[in-house]
């Protein structure tokens, strides 16, 4: 992190060590720079103060941890092991055997699960008013509970469970059908994007763009566009996943779209709102017309 002060006139004093206590978002080297900065900082500070709030809320949501679906006293390796996922493509991150330093995926990163256990195609029904756990996902989507599915799934259905409690209202009017989500400080899910996918069967009639912002993105894709255009295939040669060509042949655009944004999210909103016209960012999540 930077000092929020920094370079407006006198030299920052050292190592940007205090936190504005009211959105603890922003860091300063000094109490000078602190104040040279307050005036400028305290229309956003209302709105990080916001997000935090909202980051709370969604840390206590039963999809950021699949406990449930993990049998005690296993360790991941024996979990994976026994899906027979161990190390492999988006699950090499899962357990502490994967490689040090890794670097951003590609899409075409598939389950590795025969396809009863993974969902590589679109739902068989229609999404039911509120998901409330993994139970109800798996039963949804037609998975059994032994699927680790979970593990690679939690970042999109957080998202889903983020949404719901940011902005009900919006999404329940039906002139709203585009999605934008910010979201902030992506570390592993780098190397899992595949499965965001998943968000076009949690929000069907939505297209949703996700901005990922954080320094964890190399830089030389900063700014890359990915069009997720299909679920995340199975390892089965004749599942009907693997004919990935279908929207493409139908030349429907791609509902999920990832934009990456290497940096801090403070140091780049506002290129993010340049670019979208949007008036206020108040939201952690954005529902936009
Ligand atoms: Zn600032
Ligand atoms: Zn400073
Ligand atoms: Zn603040
Ligand atoms: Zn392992
Ligand atoms: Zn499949």
């Amino acid at each position: 992190m930077e000092c929020a002060g920094k370079g407006r006139g006198t030299r920052c004093l050292g190592p940007p060590t205090r936190l504005c206590t009211r959105c603890g978002a922003v860091a300063y080297c000094s109490v000078s720079h602190q104040f040279s900065h307050r005036k400028e900082h305290k229309e956003e500070c209302e709105r990080f103060e916001q997000q935090m709030k909202r980051v709370d809320a969604v840390n206590h949501f039963p999809f950021a941890f699949s406990r449930e679906l993990l049998r005690k006293q296993e360790s991941r390796c024996s979990f994976l092991t026994k899906a027979g996922v161990h190390r492999l493509g988006m699950w090499a991150h899962e357990c502490p055997c994967g490689p040090s330093s890794p670097s951003l995926r590609s899409i075409n990163d598939g389950w590795d699960l025969p396809q009863d256990l993974c969902p590589c195609r679109g739902p068989v029904s229609s999404i039911s008013k509120g998901l409330t756990g993994w139970v109800d996902y798996y039963e949804w989507r037609c998975i059994p509970l032994s699927s680790p599915v979970a593990l690679l799934l939690h970042w999109p259905l957080t998202l889903y469970r983020a949404i719901q409690i940011a902005c009900t209202e919006s999404l329940n009017s039906e002139t709203c059908n585009k999605l934008r989500i910010h979201y902030l400080g992506p570390e592993k899910e780098l190397l899992q994007l595949a499965a965001f996918a998943e968000l076009q069967a949690l929000f069907p009639d939505k297209q949703v763009h996700l901005e990922l912002i954080g320094p964890a993105i190399p830089e030389s894709r900063d700014g890359e566009i990915i069009n997720l255009q299909t679920y995340a295939h199975c390892q089965d040669i004749d599942c009907f996943c693997g004919f990935s060509s279908e929207s493409a042949v139908s030349g429907k655009s791609a509902s999920v779209t990832i934009q990456l944004h290497r940096g801090l999210y403070h140091d780049r909103f506002r290129d993010l709102v340049e670019v979208y016209f949007l008036p206020h960012l108040s939201h952690w999540t954005d529902a936009l017309l």
